[in-house]
């Protein structure tokens, strides 16, 4: 039986990070492990565009990166297609068309739009590339004619612009673009050393590359319950930042001593911090194995790309071959 095939994708615009993995990566894994569906993942270079153009030096550097630390959590070429959007030159085309007919009031509504604007307040972003970036989204979606998008519940309006517009084309020309389903995905809430979002922005990450005694100097600066002043005093593991990381890291059992014993104040916090700074390190270990094994092995992850981009290359042909007999152009 034909696999139900799933599309996601990531920008490359810097080192990936915990929150990047347990906020999408695991998720992609899982998916890709459960050996129901046909896994699609690729870089979103040209997306990258859209808030690094002014500096775009080291998008290819970062995208080969991105893929080394993609195998290293545990996507398997063998299982999932992975590849670079920027090599299907039919995004671009697809992406036209699209805008062509996706009302402005779709974007300019888009809840997202604010926020990034709010994130990336360092960058001028006021571009027509940017207010049009779910419509490329889009067109990176319905070009593999997927069945379902892995995401979280911040992306779900984006998943929405994509079934908006796939129902426009389908209704302007030929019903050709099957109408893609989000993929809710149980996300753990992890937040940045300082408690914020984890984003480099905020210099508040850490990273998969991270190892040794910067990966536990990192965890042991973590932000933890505000209002323990002392040793002495009860603490709140619900609302500590660093205790999600030991729901992660830590087995269940440890998980329930912590949490028993940060309310009786029977731990203090740096000894919490250097006991999950251990268990951090011991869950990311085979990761860095990986990652070790893939950087000194760079001309296999190309070949890995270049598979990928061969396999996704037939379908975007495929598909565009109809929208053109579509729109008549
Ligand atoms: S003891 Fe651990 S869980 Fe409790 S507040 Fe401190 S760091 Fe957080």
């Amino acid at each position: 039986m034909k696999k139900k095939r799933i599309l996601s994708g990531m920008r490359p615009t810097g080192r990936l990070h915990l929150g990047n993995l347990h906020g999408a990566l695991q998720n992609w894994v899982d998916i890709q492990n459960t050996g129901t569906y046909d896994c699609f993942y690729f870089v979103a270079d040209w997306h990258a565009l859209t808030s690094d153009y002014k500096d775009t030096g080291l998008i290819k550097s970062y995208s080969l990166d991105m893929v080394v630390d993609w195998l290293s959590v545990g996507l398997d070429p063998v299982k999932s297609t992975l590849f670079i959007q920027s090599a299907i030159k039919e995004h671009a085309e697809l992406f036209l068309i699209l805008s062509m007919i996706t009302p402005l009031s779709w974007l300019e509504r888009n809840p997202t739009y604010k926020e990034m604007q709010e994130e990336l307040s360092d960058k001028d972003i006021g571009t027509f590339g940017f207010l049009g970036y779910p419509v490329l989204q889009a067109a990176d979606i319905i070009m593999y004619k997927a069945y379902g998008v892995p995401v979280g519940v911040d992306q779900l309006p984006h998943v929405e612009l994509t079934r908006e517009i796939a129902r426009r084309f389908n209704f302007l020309y030929t019903d050709i673009f099957p109408i893609p389903e989000p993929l809710l995905a149980h996300v753990p809430k992890l937040m940045g050393l300082d408690g914020r979002k984890m984003s480099k922005s905020y210099e508040n990450t850490i990273y998969l590359r991270d190892r040794g005694e910067v990966l536990r100097e990192k965890v042991v600066s973590m932000f933890t319950d505000p209002q323990r002043m002392r040793r002495t005093d009860p603490g709140r593991p619900d609302v500590c930042n660093a205790f999600p990381f030991h729901a992660i890291y830590s087995s269940p059992s440890e998980v329930s001593e912590i949490a028993d014993a940060c309310r009786a104040a029977n731990i203090g916090c740096v000894e919490c911090k250097k006991l999950l700074a251990e268990r951090v390190a011991d869950g990311m270990a085979p990761m860095h194995e990986r990652q070790d094994y893939y950087l000194g092995h760079l001309d296999d992850v190309r070949e890995i790309i270049a598979d990928g981009v061969r396999k996704a290359s037939k379908i975007a042909r495929l598909t565009m071959e109809q929208v053109r007999e579509a729109v008549k152009i």
